[in-house]
């Protein structure tokens, strides 16, 4: 298994410090959409899909006119998966699955590009994202014109083996396992890929900032507002985020933890490939 550490969807808000912890205030900060892309023996598998083809081309269908203004997507048809997918000479349809987090609009955007792909995700956020009757927060983090197409959906219950002590994951593909870490949303997981004798776990919005698996624990304000408007679950997002913490602690030498925002983070799995 060989993985690639994609950025499918950089954003410059503004707010400078207040975003990154560094710098001006006035500055623009840099988000990215972190991905993975494996190689397996069996085809490809995407973990997250960050914003695709129809979000760079048409973000009025998608992309909510408010979560534009506040995240400021740079919208680069070269960022989304399937042009970094072709770019590493593939093509679309030899992504065989796709494991996704959770169904925000940033992590989903990709679906339509990969439709003859299996979209493993936990049976609460499948649920929670499709249900006809969506309201306020959950109606522009969950924009059905990103999987009118149909998805063929693998949901799955949060029910399984003990891993690093997190219970009920699921293996969806060998060495690939949903971790169930809901609180930002109903049913988000992270998904975590053994690669050689190691562990990558990708923790998708349980935390923004690297600052926060540190012991003193760190996050900048506008980061810390961020997350606290779009968490469902606030006590269980705190917990799951301090077990993380500890595992990282605890186990840092075995598992790479990291986020789906966090640019700090992409670029030190990027050089660490290099
Ligand atoms: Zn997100």
């Amino acid at each position: 298994m060989k993985a690639h550490h994609l950025n499918c969807g950089t954003m410059r808000p503004f707010g400078g410090k207040l975003v990154t912890g560094r710098g001006s205030y006035l500055a623009t900060a840099e988000l990215v959409c972190h991905v993975l892309l494996l190689e397996t023996d069996d085809g490809l598998v995407l973990v997250d899909t960050g914003l695709g083809l129809g979000d760079v081309r048409r973000p009025g269908d998608t992309l909510a006119r408010w979560w534009r203004l506040m995240s400021r997507p740079v919208l680069d048809e070269a960022e989304t998966a399937s042009r970094q997918v072709e770019a590493l000479g593939y093509a679309a349809s030899d992504v065989r699955d796709v494991v996704l987090t959770h169904l925000d609009l940033d992590h989903g955007g990709g679906l339509r590009d990969f439709p003859e792909a299996r979209v493993h995700v936990s049976a609460e956020e499948l649920a929670a994202a499709t249900r006809p009757d969506k309201s306020g927060n959950d109606r522009v983090r969950y924009p059905d014109n990103q999987w009118r197409h149909g998805p063929k959906w693998v949901p799955h219950e949060a029910t399984g083996e003990t891993w690093f002590g997190f219970a009920g994951v699921r293996e969806v593909r060998p060495d690939v396992l949903l971790v169930p870490l809901f609180g930002h949303t109903h049913g988000h997981t992270g998904v975590a890929v053994r690669v050689g004798d190691r562990w990558l776990l990708h923790a998708g919005d349980s935390y923004f900032f690297h600052g926060e698996m540190a012991p003193e624990r760190h996050c900048p304000p506008a980061l810390t507002f961020m997350q606290e408007r779009m968490q469902v679950l606030p006590e269980l997002r705190l917990a799951n985020q301090g077990r993380l913490r500890e595992l990282v602690r605890d186990h840092g030498g075995e598992v790479d933890v990291f986020s789906a925002h966090d640019a700090t983070e992409l670029r030190r799995h990027r050089t660490a490939l290099a």
